[in-house]
């Protein structure tokens, strides 16, 4: 086999992509092509040797075509774990396309003695349980893109943690505080108590860049209204990028071997 000819595509949008990135280029075998959606305005660098192109591919049938003609032997899904349409998308194209798949997804949290967990579906929901609650002072961490329902939550003061600004008139009463993990547990209590919040929203993200606001709203005692994952399409996921690259091992030897 040379160097290099097996082409593999990963689908990024979660830390794990990048680290795994790393990993897959490191492989003298593999050419990695790397997609983005184009969501984020600063993208983590990518090693030397990676392809890399952004945007959709115009949905299933899309991704098909360009997993054909660009002669994808295997497809690594490591879109974020809110991810809700292309992790299906992804296992319908490489069905169709005849090639491997596998799902990067690391585990979701799970609640420890002493947290005050609202499990709720959606976003809507959680803006629902948050104008329900009658909290004063609520801390959104679910990101930028989707601030919109909480429009609707007239009676609480609303701060706004985001890595990049949200777009003007989508919630311009809140106050918005730009960050990006990792955050540490002492750091997120003070900025809870700070802003004197009474609520937290959070996505189930998982992983540990975020998690310190879980143990800051525990050791606070604080309510927490959390975002459940979206259904993940059936088929390999495995937890971390290593063991995306042993699933990739496997997966390219067992087709040298056909
Ligand atoms: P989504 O609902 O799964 O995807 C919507 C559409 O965006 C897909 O149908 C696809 O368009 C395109 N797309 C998504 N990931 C892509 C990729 N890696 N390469 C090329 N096109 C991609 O996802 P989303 O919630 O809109 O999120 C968009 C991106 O941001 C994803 O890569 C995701 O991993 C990342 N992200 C999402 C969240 C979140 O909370 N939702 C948080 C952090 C990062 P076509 O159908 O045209 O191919």
């Amino acid at each position: 086999m040379a160097p290099g000819d097996r082409t593999v595509l990963l689908l990024g949008g979660s830390t794990e992509a990048t680290q795994l990135a790393r990993l897959a280029a490191a492989s003298p075998e593999v050419t990695l092509n790397v997609s983005f959606a184009g969501r984020t305005a600063a993208r983590a660098p990518m090693p030397d040797g990676v392809v890399v192109r952004v945007g959709g591919f115009g949905g299933p049938d899309g991704l098909q075509r360009h997993l054909e003609s660009n002669a994808i032997e295997a497809l690594v899904d490591a879109t974020h774990p809110f991810s809700a349409r292309m992790p299906f998308n992804a296992a319908a194209a490489a069905l169709a396309a005849g090639i491997p798949r596998v799902r990067v997804l690391r585990p979701p949290w799970t609640p420890q003695a002493g947290d005050r967990w609202t499990a709720v579906l959606s976003v809507t929901e959680a803006a629902a349980a948050v104008e329900a609650s009658g909290a004063r002072n609520v801390l959104l961490t679910i990101g930028r893109q989707e601030l919109a329902p909480f429009a609707a939550c007239g009676r609480a003061r609303l701060v706004a943690r985001c890595i990049d600004p949200p777009e003007a008139g989508v919630l311009d009463r809140a106050e918005i505080i730009l960050a990006r993990g990792p955050f540490a547990v002492e750091d997120e209590v003070e900025l809870l108590r700070r802003h004197d919040i009474d609520l937290v929203v959070s996505k189930n993200a998982g992983g540990a860049a975020t998690e310190a606001k879980l143990a800051a709203a525990r050791r606070l005692g604080l309510p927490v209204v959390m975002v459940q994952r979206p259904p993940v399409p059936a088929g390999p996921t495995v937890p971390t990028p290593a063991d995306a690259m042993a699933w990739l091992d496997g997966v390219l030897l067992a087709s040298v071997d056909r």
